[in-house]
């Protein structure tokens, strides 16, 4: 392998750019030339690919969102497509990739593999942490705290008007921000996608925290849960509890934004360097993660499958410290 090609893809998460500034860092290091593919597979297909010197990737370690630029690329699904992107990189001689995003990214990257041979690396870089094969994605942490701050400041204000607050956080398959976020924030409870909470069950705990004399209540709802919305639970829950003055709030594309955590930018560091190592060591197809704090490469197939489930100790913990 001589050229490695680097892209950021799908939604953006804080830390991708210490992973681009890593890979592209290692390249160097063991003298690879290094190619930035701008927005995704849609500059793949554009040929928006340019070689990539050490100033491009200066001060980028601790900003948030990805110099690269991420972009959806419906293109990119077509045979035709993907076509277009592989003479391109071909034109360029570039000779293996490293895709940095969430499961469709990473799909994208084993078809592309499977179709010219290509070799490819995935890094999980996703705020969601819905990737197999690694313990945290690069963003969650960022993310999580960044829902943190926000609470603690809506804490504040339901604190000192006896307010309900139901707070929706990102995570439209997978509940992790949530459970985090909620349990680092004294949620009152926490709706997640991957469970089914009964109205009747969350009216019952906020009456009987009611009782214990709590003058606050947040509820954090993943977005995209089986219960509904924040605003259509907290429409239902009003029903119930007419007296109580509810308020909703969206943490939306803020939790995507900002400076890297410290953790992040450990992982996505560790992650970058083992991009370019693995695919010299000949590791294709496979997302390089983080487990118990060690490097492991996962068959992407086996990374996008979705069965990371919440942790079962987390859901028992978050119920235990908010009764
Ligand atoms: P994420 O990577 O954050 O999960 P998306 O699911 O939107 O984000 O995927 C990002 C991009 O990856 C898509 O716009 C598309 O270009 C590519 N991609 C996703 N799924 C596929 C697929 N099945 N085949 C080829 N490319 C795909």
């Amino acid at each position: 392998i001589k050229k490695i090609g680097v892209l950021t893809s799908g939604g953006d998460a804080p830390g991708m750019n210490a992973a681009i500034r890593a890979a592209v860092r290692t390249g160097f290091y063991y003298n690879l030339e290094m190619y930035g593919i701008y927005r995704g597979y849609e500059g793949m297909i554009q040929n928006d690919i340019k070689k990539l010197n050490s100033l491009n990737i200066t001060h980028i370690l601790e900003r948030g969102g990805t110099f690269l630029k991420s972009a959806r690329s419906e293109e990119f699904k077509t045979t035709e497509g993907r076509k277009k992107a592989y003479t391109n990189l071909k034109n360029h001689g570039i000779d293996a990739l490293i895709v940095i995003g969430g499961d469709g990214s990473l799909t994208g990257a084993h078809l592309f593999f499977q179709e010219y041979g290509i070799p490819a690396m995935g890094l999980p870089g996703t705020i969601d942490n819905d990737l197999s094969g690694t313990d945290s994605t690069i963003g969650f942490d960022t993310a999580c705290n960044t829902a943190i701050e926000a609470i603690d400041k809506i804490r504040d204000t339901a604190t000192s008007h006896d307010r309900l607050f139901f707070v929706e956080v990102m995570g439209r398959d997978a509940g992790f921000i949530a459970i985090n976020a909620g349990i680092g924030s004294a949620a009152a409870a926490i709706l997640i996608p991957e469970n089914k909470t009964p109205i009747e069950s969350l009216v019952e705990k906020l009456k009987s925290r009611t009782k214990a004399m709590k003058t606050s209540n947040i509820v954090i709802v993943a977005e995209g849960g089986k219960s509904g919305s924040a605003q259509e639970i907290a429409d239902k829950v009003k029903k119930y509890l007419p007296y109580y003055d509810i308020k909703v709030t969206i943490l939306g594309h803020l939790q995507r934004g900002g400076a890297p955590t410290s953790f992040d930018r450990l992982l996505a560091s560790k992650l970058g360097v083992a991009a370019v190592e693995g695919l010299m060591q000949g590791k294709y197809d496979v997302m390089a993660g983080l487990i118990n704090h060690k490097v492991v490469f996962t068959p992407i197939v086996k990374a996008i499958v979705d069965d990371k489930k919440v942790d079962e100790d987390d859901l028992r913990v978050a119920n235990i410290l908010s009764t």
